[in-house]
């Protein structure tokens, strides 16, 4: 199974999430995770980014305008085998078949934003149920344009730029921006953006596709590194499918030993495994998702003890009764209380790690 977004964290989540469950029955309270929006020009590999996140093949691509409608992909963790897909707009009805979500998105595109180009700021919500995610939300966006093309306004530019600073301005947002290292990269769209809606830059990821469409004897290694434009979180370096592979149906699996392949013979990007490649922004995801799950903890832990204390109370009130439902409750907070820390020291150990790399 290729490696996908919030693959590592799956475990701790999910032991968090039971815990929360049985503490007070709402287990996505306190327990959320942030969104994901992958921001950048038109045609700069943004879809093709978060599918391979995704690890499927669902969301319309291309060199022309593709995605004219903000998509919100709620990835759902269930425990069946199967996955599916369902839209909010067509409660109830089940895809299974990733190749109809493409086609229903592209139809719904269609019917808000007109079969001509057109941009709508009206959102698509997909849910996608998966054994193999968790609960987490991505959003792809428009890409921003310069010059009108079929039925866009004139305004086009700044209405797509507005509607994706309604997104990344949110302090959870987490920004994937990327730039096509085709282009002139100290030019783009997408940094520049990201540096508006995350001006200390401690949510925005810098992600560059495109590295092996490079002019030739050109290389986006010092861009990598950070010497270009800094970024505290750091770049990663993507070879996408082109649109020959999409038109060929390559798969993503192909994609990725493709791209694996890529980084290991040039010798520009020796030395840099830890910023190229789709394995490697799942992973950087992944531990940002942690250090995010850490930070949460002290707060589940006081609903934890708030709950300790009323039930005691109730328990005092009860006198000795034993085994009284309260007296269970006490017993199974208590267990829970030293859970949450030994999974606090955890989550810790594993963020340590992570910084000696
Ligand atoms: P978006 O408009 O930013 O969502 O970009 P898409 O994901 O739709 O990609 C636009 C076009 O660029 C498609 O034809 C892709 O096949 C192509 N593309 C994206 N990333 C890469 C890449 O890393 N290398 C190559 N050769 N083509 C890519
Ligand atoms: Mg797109």
């Amino acid at each position: 199974h290729p490696a996908t977004v919030g693959q590592a964290v799956i475990p701790l989540v999910n032991r968090l999430q039971d815990i929360m469950a049985r503490l007070d029955g709402d287990s996505a309270a306190g327990v959320e995770l942030p969104q994901v929006a992958a921001i950048g020009g038109q045609s700069s590999g943004k879809s093709s980014v978060l599918e391979a996140l995704v690890g499927r093949d669902f969301l319309p691509r291309g060199p022309e305008i593709c995605t004219r409608r903000p998509l919100v992909l709620q990835l759902v963790r269930h425990s069946a085998p199967e996955e599916w897909g369902e839209f909010l707009h067509a409660p109830g009805r089940r895809f299974h078949d990733f190749e109809h979500i493409k086609r229903e998105i592209q139809s719904e595109t269609d019917k808000e934003a007109g079969g001509n180009k057109g941009v709508s700021e009206k959102q698509i919500r997909l849910k996608i149920f998966s054994p193999n995610v968790i609960d987490i939300t991505l959003v792809d966006l428009p890409g921003i344009t310069r010059v009108p093309v079929g039925d866009q306004p004139s305004d086009i530019e700044s209405r797509i730029r507005t509607m994706i600073m309604q997104y990344i301005k949110h302090p959870s947002c987490i920004i994937l921006a990327v730039s096509p290292a085709n282009a002139d990269l100290a030019n783009s769209d997408a940094l520049q953006l990201a540096r508006l809606g995350d001006p200390d830059g401690s949510r925005t990821i810098g992600v560059i596709t495109k590295l092996d469409i490079m002019d030739r004897g050109t290389d986006a290694r010092n861009f990598l590194l950070g010497n270009v434009i800094p970024l505290k979180l750091g770049y990663v370096g993507i070879v996408n499918r082109s649109q020959e592979d999409i038109n060929f149906n390559r798969s993503i699996k192909d994609a990725l030993a493709f791209e694996e392949k890529f980084f290991s013979t040039l010798p520009a990007y020796h030395g840099l495994s830890q910023c190229c490649g789709v394995p490697q922004l799942a992973k950087k995801l992944n531990m940002i998702l942690l250090k995010h799950i850490t930070d949460m903890l002290p707060g589940l832990k006081s609903r934890i003890n708030a709950q300790l204390v009323a039930v005691a109370k109730e328990h005092a009130a009860y006198g000795d009764a034993a085994e009284s439902t309260a007296g269970q409750g006490v017993k199974l907070l208590n267990i829970l209380g030293k859970y949450c820390e030994a999974f606090s020291s955890m989550v810790e150990g594993k963020n340590k790690v992570s910084t000696d790399q």
